[in-house]
């Protein structure tokens, strides 16, 4: 067992094994008080990371055939599962990563409707985008042949827990989800932040693998560091992509891993963002210190440490800036520290916000309360010009906590120049009235180019779990802007398409039969055929 009811036991998963590692440990620390906790999870070698990648592989044809009734049930219990354990979950989570309560039941809540909307997904047919082209024998010049086309499962996916969300991207999160939905099984990397919560969540799956009637090898769980065991997995060849949520140092280590394999194979690499906020003028003029009271709120969720956190904002100097700076100022200054997610990200934070703060022409305008434990957060907002942002890249590095960075421009004419130097993004966020839709308009063509998601009056934290959502971008945002991590969307990162020639119709998959028993949406000669 991964967890016995009582405790996590610190073995992995290997396809229907629970193995006890044997090389260096991984132990969680609370963040809240840098204690160890108990037990020990022992790291994988390469054999063991060779052996759950071939039973993995062994899975893959077999699992690929289950039928889509039977797959949709399977991602069901697996939700059903992961709430079936109940308050100690949380309890977990919530020791490993100093989250709060509140905000763990919720992502519990999350990772469950997310497994649930997949598993609506698969039941509704359409991922596998489905094109009959039929034959036309008496076609002139040429007859035409039949072209039957359907999307099949990648293959085996690597998936690499994230440390801000211990739930819903991580052991069962939206990697995992939208990968088993799409036919894929699935070697999880635990993240060495939480390895409880991951072994907790790692026997609601194998629980659900062996009451559903899954292949062995459809859903493995592995610890280990990851320059290791990760880096094992990924240049494994049997693993055909990758899932990730983290650091752009380590997200760039995997994709230069998987483009060195002699079969280079697709990362999805979820990396940083700053997420700019554009603070027009008529906004500012109508309600300055409101936005500036909801800008501090956004940027102190979760200590700050989410994807989509506000990191830098860029408005026209002027006193209606100075009140909202005034109202941000207000609210941070009164805020209390909160614990972060592990020391090394505290660490990181701390060197980062100083290093940010004594760039030329930089300087800090508020400060939450100190902490009194280890490992927290004093929340920051620092100011800056439009030149010194120009001249010092720095600025634009992810400053992963709650601080931000107030670009201050001498008009609304700069701010095409001011976005120029702004890199991809998973969100921009636009606060605006109707007299700022020109100004907005101008700069319409720049925020598409350079993030997934723009919203207005709003902040980018708190993504939506749906078919419409975004939750990617260009580079360095993601590793590949085409597609999304959150959403629907995110099972077509784990499709390809096949086109079957001239099949007889006994050697077709059921989807693509002229009848259509699945009642799966369809293009067929060009019209669009809905399931009822
Ligand atoms: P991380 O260091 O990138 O780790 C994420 C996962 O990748 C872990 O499982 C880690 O293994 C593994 N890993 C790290 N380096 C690797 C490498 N060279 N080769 C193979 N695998 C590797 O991220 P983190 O620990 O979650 O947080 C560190 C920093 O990442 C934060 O300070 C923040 O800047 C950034 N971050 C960004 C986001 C975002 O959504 N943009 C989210 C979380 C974190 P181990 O378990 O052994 O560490």
């Amino acid at each position: 067992m991964l967890y016995d009811g009582n405790a996590p036991t610190g073995m992995m998963l290997i396809g229907t094994e629970y193995v006890r590692g044997t090389q260096a440990s991984v132990q969680g620390v609370a963040p809240a008080t840098g204690e160890r906790i108990e037990p020990d999870f022992a790291g994988a070698t390469r054999e063991e990371v060779k052996r759950a990648c071939q039973l993995s592989a062994a899975a893959a044809p077999l699992y690929q055939a289950v039928p889509l009734e039977q797959r949709a049930r399977f991602l069901d219990t697996i939700a059903d599962n992961i709430e079936a354990l109940g308050a100690p979950l949380v309890a977990r989570a919530m020791l490993e990563s100093g989250l709060t309560e509140a905000r763990l039941t919720g992502e519990r809540g999350r990772t469950a409707n997310q497994l649930r909307m997949f598993a609506r997904v698969i039941r509704d047919g359409g991922f596998l985008d489905t094109r009959i082209d039929p034959a036309q024998p008496d076609r002139q010049p040429l007859p035409r042949v039949d072209l039957r086309l359907r999307n099949v499962a990648l293959g085996p996916v690597a998936v690499f827990g994230a440390s801000n969300f211990p739930l819903a991207f991580s052991v069962a999160g939206g990697d995992t989800a939208s990968a088993l939905a799409a036919g894929c099984p699935v070697v999880v990397k635990a993240h060495s932040a939480h390895p409880g919560t991951s072994a907790m969540v790692g026997q609601a799956v194998a629980d659900a693998v062996a009451s559903c009637d899954m292949p062995e090898g459809v859903f493995s769980l592995l610890y280990g560091s990851g320059s290791e065991i990760g880096q094992a997995l990924v240049a494994d060849p049997r693993i055909k992509a990758v899932g990730f949520t983290g650091s752009r140092r380590g997200g760039l280590a995997l994709v230069q891993t998987a483009q060195q394999r002699s079969e280079p194979i697709p990362v999805y690499a979820e990396m940083s963002a700053i997420n700019p906020v554009l603070l027009f003028p008529e906004a500012l003029k109508a309600r300055a210190a409101e936005i500036g009271q909801a800008f501090a709120g956004a940027l102190q969720l979760g200590a700050g440490q989410f994807c989509t956190n506000p990191g830098i904002l860029f408005a026209v100097d002027g006193p209606e800036l100075d009140e909202f700076v005034a109202a941000a100022k207000a609210a941070l200054e009164q805020s209390p520290a909160q614990v972060m997610l592990t020391p090394g990200i505290h660490t990181a934070y701390t060197d980062a916000v100083e290093h940010t703060a004594g760039l030329e022409g930089a300087h800090i305008v508020a400060r939450g309360q100190p902490g009194d434990g280890p490992n927290q957060c004093q929340s920051v907002l620092i100011e800056t010009t439009l030149a010194a942002f120009q001249q010092q890249p720095a600025f634009l590095e992810e400053l992963f906590g709650a601080a931000s960075v107030l670009v201050r421009l001498p008009s609304i004419e700069a701010l095409p120049e001011a976005l120029e130097k702004v890199e991809g993004q998973l969100t921009i966020a636009l606060h605006l009235e109707k007299g700022d839709y020109a100004a907005v308009r101008n700069v319409l063509p720049m925020l598409e180019a350079r993030a997934g998601r723009l919203l207005v009056n709003g902040f980018g934290t708190g993504v939506e779990v749906s078919d419409a959502m975004v939750h990617g971008g260009p580079f360095p945002a993601t590793s590949d802007g085409r597609t999304t991590s959150v959403g629907t969307l995110a099972i077509r990162r784990f499709l390809r398409p096949v086109s079957y020639q001239d099949f007889p119709p006994e050697l077709l998959a059921e989807e693509l039969h002229e009848s259509n028993p699945l009642g799966v949406p369809r293009l067929y000669n060009g019209k669009l055929q809905l399931s009822d």
